[in-house]
């Protein structure tokens, strides 16, 4: 009987700790995080990001404009001025992953003792903005598949230009930005000697800090030490 009874509160006690730790864990894991149901993409929300901050605090997304001392801000995204003619963002923000955002404040450093300052064009870019180029372009030659999403939906990679600290004016680069045109490849030729070293000092400088050139784009950075951040969607306004 004895034996029975023990077997029996075994069993309680196992099936009453399955139970509490659906309960407190499982449940709430399955509410903060959605699927793009195609191909289970995990998209973060912002209970989902802020748990993940317990965990690895250095996944913070943080304010570039605040954080690098004489930044500037051009994003054409919270405006009609770029390619999809509509304006995707309600706030004109640059936000990035604390390690990215470090090493872009140490660039900033050298530029601006070369004379020169960061321009940002986009940085990290809510999933649904990714969702949208898709849904007017339509082609993942030009704009991320939302199977996979983008190293701007992670805060890990930073659309950027310089500009001279003289002039105040941006430097001559081989295209206008989100040019689709050839010549906006990061190593096509480049006949106009100045245009050259502008594109050269931009692509030096930031690969000394740990960021690769995207193929396509010149003005297009991913930073190398991204593993393990996941694609996130939270809009500006719901960042601060
Ligand atoms: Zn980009």
């Amino acid at each position: 009987m004895n034996c029975y009874v023990n077997l029996k509160n075994r069993k309680m006690e196992k099936n009453l700790k399955l139970f509490i730790f659906t309960f407190f864990f499982a449940i709430p894991f399955i509410s903060l995080v959605s699927q793009n149901k195609e191909n289970k993409l995990i998209v973060f929300d912002r209970p989902a990001y802020e748990e993940s901050l317990k965990k690895m605090p250095s996944k913070e997304l943080i304010n570039l404009g605040k954080k690098i001392p004489d930044i500037s801000l051009d994003i054409k995204y919270a405006t009609p001025n770029n390619f999809t003619k509509q304006v995707i963002y309600k706030e004109a923000k640059a936000f990035a992953r604390k390690p990215v955002a470090e090493a872009l404040g140490e660039a900033q450093k050298e530029f601006l003792k070369l004379g020169y300052s960061i321009k940002i064009f986009d940085a990290y870019r809510p999933y649904r903005a990714t969702i949208k180029f898709f849904e007017i372009i339509g082609d993942t030659r030009y704009v991320a598949s939302p199977k996979t999403g983008s190293r701007h939906n992670k805060g890990c990679a930073i659309d950027l230009t310089l500009v001279d600290l003289n002039t105040n004016k941006e430097l001559t680069m081989p295209t206008e930005y989100d040019s689709f045109r050839k010549e906006a490849w990061a190593e096509a030729p480049v006949s106009d000697s100045e245009i050259l070293k502008n594109r050269t000092i931009l692509i030096q400088v930031l690969t000394n800090h740990g960021f690769r050139v995207n193929k396509t784009e010149w003005w297009h950075f991913d930073f190398v030490g991204c593993a393990g951040f996941e694609v996130l969607d939270i809009p500006f306004e719901d960042l601060e």
